[in-house]
């Protein structure tokens, strides 16, 4: 994929980006290896203060990062303000929270003292996915850079421009030359970089073949990785839940980011009793969403961020309808206009054993099945390949006490819709990947958790 801003509301070319040579991609390596010898002795309230900056850089400029993000990628331009500002509160709160997440632990054993220390391992190398420009990348460098580490990115070849405004923050902020860099550079370049000494660990958050290929990567030279892949959330409205709330949580939860977000409600598993009302409400809700150019401040949904996306949801939901599928509103691509948009679409009656019932719709596509019970709604939400977050709506105490302890995924959002906040952790089971990131859990994925014992 060619390295480049094509607006996705116009489809028009608008820079294009060199990646970098092997000489260029090797003095970064080293830059980063020298910068890590450095920047691993400086002190917690240092790193906080460079990370505070950062936040304020976000916080002034918001307006003008968040036109970057929708220009390179279509969101509404009202998401990407609070996408920002989402940013600078992950930076605060690592600032303030690592060093209690990093002291050393006392364990009490057979020495006269032994403790757990927490240690930086090196440079962590980023892969990003292109949804969440700004936040993807800001959930991975708060944590990484208080705990010593130092960070090379490579961004989704369509947010270039996200991809070097990040740097500069982070160099603007203070942080030293290499401490954080933004590499250009195409997917299949990230192979080599695994096998590099210099580089310790990855991350990785994007499609379950990007995770499996860089794991493999990374599994033949025995390092760690954390991989955030894709889901298809469950969202279950049980007979006595507050409807009039969930159907409004379900429109938000489906429409999140034009559709695309990992954690985007994609399965409505309702109730029979109350699915006829489910469903006229839903269909209520999306025929009010306002499509259309994504800067303007009143458009709920904007156009998707590629035509290859575009085309493979076209495809999916082709697919759908060919294996059962009726479709209640929506259905085909906006062809009238130019730039990737997809219209708000519903999806009913497709039998829940078919493959593409269990497939990922990154867009806004939302499938409907009905269910007799409880025990039909989790054994359904839990027939997925996937098993990111779900969100489950119930009034009924021992209903909410079932669905916490048996719904598989990393996350179960109870009359809620599911989200990622700094003080929880998030990260998924199944082909959702492994690992963690956020909370105390987050910063611990890449530190070496030292042993210390003592007589
Ligand atoms: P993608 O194609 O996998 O791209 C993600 C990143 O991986 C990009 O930087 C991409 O670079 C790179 N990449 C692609 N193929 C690779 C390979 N073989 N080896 C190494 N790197 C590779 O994913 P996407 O389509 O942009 O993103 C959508 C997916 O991400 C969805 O499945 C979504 O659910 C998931 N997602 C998950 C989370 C989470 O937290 N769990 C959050 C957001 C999104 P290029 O752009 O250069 O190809």
């Amino acid at each position: 994929m060619a390295i480049a801003t094509i607006n996705p509301a116009t489809g028009e070319t608008l820079k294009t980006f060199e990646p970098l040579n092997d000489v260029e991609i090797n003095a970064k390596l080293d830059l980063a290896d020298r910068a890590f010898a450095d920047y691993r002795q400086t002190s917690f309230s240092q790193r906080s203060h460079w990370l505070q900056k950062a936040a304020d850089i976000l916080e002034q400029e918001k307006a003008e990062f968040a036109k970057l993000m929708t220009l390179e990628m279509g969101k509404p331009l009202k998401a990407a303000i609070a996408e920002v500002e989402k940013c600078a509160a992950v930076c605060r709160y690592y600032a303030e929270h690592a060093p209690e997440f990093l002291a050393d632990v006392a364990v009490k054993t057979d020495a006269n003292h032994s403790f757990v220390r927490y240690q930086p391992l090196g440079a962590i190398l980023a892969v990003m996915p292109w949804n969440f420009p700004f936040w993807q990348v800001f959930r991975f460098v708060a944590p990484a850079l208080m705990a010593g580490n130092v960070g090379l990115l490579k961004h989704a070849s369509n947010v270039p421009q996200c991809a070097l405004a990040i740097e500069e923050i982070i160099r603007r902020a203070g942080f030293a030359e290499g401490v954080f860099q933004t590499l250009l550079i195409g997917a299949a370049k990230v192979a080599d970089l695994m096998a590099d000494d210099r580089i310790k660990a990855a991350t990785l958050t994007g499609s379950e073949p990007a995770g499996a290929s860089l794991a493999a990567a990374a599994g033949k030279q025995i390092k760690k990785t954390v991989l955030e892949l894709g889901g298809s959330d469950p969202f279950i409205v049980l007979a006595s839940a507050d409807l009039e709330t969930a159907v409004v949580t379900a429109t938000t939860a489906r429409m999140l980011n034009n559709g695309q977000s990992c954690i985007a409600a994609k399965r409505f598993i309702v109730a029979e009793a109350i699915a006829d009302k489910f469903e006229k409400l839903l269909l209520d809700k999306f025929e009010a969403l306002k499509v259309g150019d994504p800067m303007q401040p009143d458009t709920d949904l904007g156009p998707l961020a590629t035509p290859g996306i575009l085309q493979d949801l076209d495809q999916q939901v082709q697919t759908a309808t060919k294996s059962g599928g009726k479709v209640l509103i929506g259905g085909h691509p906006l062809l009238d206009r130019p730039g990737n948009f997809y219209p708000p679409t519903i999806i009913i009656d497709i039998p829940p054993d078919t493959p593409i019932a269990k497939e990922e719709f990154f867009g806004p596509v939302a499938l409907l099945f009905r269910v007799p019970d409880i025990d039909a709604a989790i054994k359904l939400a839990n027939d997925s390949p996937f098993g990111l977050g779900a969100s489950a709506w119930t009034t009924n105490d021992q209903e909410r006490d079932r669905l916490v302890e048996e719904i598989q995924a990393g996350a179960v959002f109870i009359n809620g819709m599911v989200k990622s906040d700094p003080r929880l952790p998030f990260g998924g089971i199944k082909r959702s990947g492994y690992g963690r990131e956020l909370s105390i859990q987050g910063i611990h994925e890449f530190v070496n958790v030292k042993t210390v014992w003592i007589k």
